[in-house]
């Protein structure tokens, strides 16, 4: 009989976390390689003084995808989270005061709507059931599967679907169809950002956002969105996954068409019969593979925007802030220009507040707030000076300046207790996201299903990836189908792996040259 064949996981972000204890549930003795002290990556958090903040996300969405990855590993979702469902999802604020709370109270909805412009509801309606419609056949047909040649990709079965899903149509536009009004064609169209892409530019099969949150729900883990990696890297854990902190792949080492081990930062070197990389996939093509053909073009692809960030300790807790709020700002389309065109924080920049103590009050120590801000700005980019400490400090006026204004927020800066504030080369120096994208590669008509870089490398043969830049994308259940999808064609591939198995090959266990690990 075999022996049990080794993984080594680079990187414990959920895509990470997820692939791992697939693997391990089928069969494989799996280590993973975390550079940072906690697992989680974008989906980290910080504690200090009882305020307790997630890094990145912060809307628990697809709550089916999610009970999929926990009943693959023989568990219940229902027994690891308290999933709490946020409606209204947002409260949305315009500058010139209007303010629509975005709900599946269909009721509520039409008074808003109408209010706004006369046809709207039915226009919102019909909205929905085209996103609905995107969504089940975007999933079915192409975030659900792997293709495996062009062939797939641009069947005669599936040419009808780009059609269909108006993959070659523009989001924003396409808005049109149901909205005139400019602040509605925004308040539908925002949600791109999630995806980091431009509703000007992104694809119009988008809609389908819309479509999950309002009718799928948008969700909260009691205990913070932090809860969900813990209760994987748990399960992970009793599937026997060895999870390694404090400790960064400095090099990948290849032999042929193979790899054949990892370096770490302290020099310790680790075999396996199957590598995994979660870490972003240009930065691993960049940094810890030998130079070639494929790290330049990936140079050349699309990214996402990136984000600045404040993580607001407050000892007062301001009631007039929902659990998500969203405020727009003036110029809609010149601020999507700025972001994606120029690289650069928007004149008028939109933000999104994330409030978690309504909900959640163990968030905050009591009467206090624990407060996150997210303001979308470019990447980084060399090929121009950027100031980000001035623009910090300007996105900080404006969340001030319209909290005050719109809020009645007036005394928010006297108390703040501390703040962390992450900003593009923050997102790039923890998590190694290549130029500080902090949503990976875009997700335009060229970056996605067969045309995004592939979860197995083409010339390492056991060489996988799985995390928001290989297919399907982003977004935290975009990533666990990721993980779905990369461990499926590891368990096909490996039936007829071309790289020796362990029993062939002595040197192919988990095995660190200071004598961590059995050889
Ligand atoms: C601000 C923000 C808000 C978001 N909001 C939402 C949301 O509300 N809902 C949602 O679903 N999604 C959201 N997302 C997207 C979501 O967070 C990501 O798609 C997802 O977390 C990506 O997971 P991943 O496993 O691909 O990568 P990551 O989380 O980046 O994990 C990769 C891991 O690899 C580690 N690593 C890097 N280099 C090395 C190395 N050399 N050696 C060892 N380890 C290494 C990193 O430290 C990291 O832990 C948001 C993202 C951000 C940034």
């Amino acid at each position: 009989m075999d022996q049990q064949p080794t993984a080594i996981v680079i990187g414990a972000g959920l895509g990470g976390i997820a692939t791992a204890a697939r693997l391990a549930r089928s069969g494989f003795s799996v280590t993973v390689l975390e550079k940072n002290e906690l697992p989680g990556g974008r989906a980290s958090q910080i504690v200090r003084d009882g305020h307790r903040f997630d890094v990145g996300p912060t809307l628990f969405l697809m709550p089916e995808v999610w009970e999929d990855t926990y009943a693959a590993l023989g568990e219940n979702l229902a027994d690891h989270l308290d999933l709490q469902r946020i409606d209204p999802t947002y409260t949305v604020h315009f500058e010139d005061g209007l303010r629509l709370q975005l709900t599946s109270n269909l009721g509520v909805m039409q008074k808003q709507l109408e209010a706004v412009e006369k046809t709207a509801f039915t226009g919102f309606l019909s909205y929905i059931a085209e996103g609905s419609r995107h969504y089940k056949l975007s999933v079915e047909k192409f975030l659900g599967r792997n293709f495996r040649n062009i062939f797939e990709y641009f069947s005669l079965r599936n040419l009808p679907l780009i059609f269909q899903l108006k993959a070659l149509a523009k989001h924003y536009a396409n808005t049109g169809r149901f909205f005139k009004d400019e602040r509605l064609k925004a308040v539908f169209t925002f949600q791109n950002m999630y995806l980091g892409l431009s509703p000007f530019d992104a694809p119009a099969t988008y809609s389908l956002l819309q479509y999950t949150e309002l009718a799928e729900g948008v969700w909260y883990p009691m205990g913070g969105m932090y809860r969900a990696v813990e209760s994987l890297v748990g399960i992970a854990e009793k599937l026997g996954v060895k999870f390694l902190y404090n400790s960064a792949v400095r090099e990948i080492k290849v032999d042929g068409s193979r790899v054949r081990s990892v370096i770490t930062d302290d020099g310790r070197e680790l075999f396996a019969d199957i590598f995994v990389g979660n870490a972003d996939l240009p930065y691993i093509y960049k940094e810890l593979l030998p130079e070639g053909r494929q790290s330049r073009q990936l140079e050349d692809k699309r990214y996402t925007c990136s984000t600045i960030m404040f993580y607001w300790a407050v000892d007062k807790r301001y009631p007039q802030l929902a659990h998500h709020n969203v405020f727009l700002g003036g110029d809609y389309r010149a601020s999507f220009d700025r972001i994606f065109k120029d690289n650069d924080l928007p004149d008028e920049p939109s933000f999104y507040v994330h409030a978690p103590a309504r909900t959640d009050p163990a968030a905050a120590p009591d009467g206090q707030d624990t407060l996150y801000v997210l303001v979308p700005v470019g990447h980084l980019d060399s090929s121009q000076p950027q100031d980000w400490d001035e623009r910090v400090q300007r996105a900080r006026r404006t969340v001030i300046g319209r909290l005050a204004h719109e809020m009645g927020i007036h005394d928010l800066e006297q108390h703040i207790k501390f703040e962390t504030i992450y900003q593009p080369e923050t997102w790039k120096q923890r998590f190694n996201l290549a130029k500080g994208a902090a949503f990976g590669l875009s997700h335009n008509f060229m970056q996605v299903g067969y045309l995004r870089p592939k979860n197995r490398h083409p010339r390492y043969g056991n060489l996988y990836f799985a995390g928001a830049s290989t297919h399907p994308g982003t977004g935290l259940p975009i990533v666990l189908l990721s993980a779905r999808l990369t461990t499926q064609r590891i368990l096909e591939e490996w039936k007829f792996a071309a790289v020796p198995r362990r029993s062939e090959n002595p040197r192919s266990t988990v095995t660190m040259k200071d004598g961590y690990g059995a050889e």
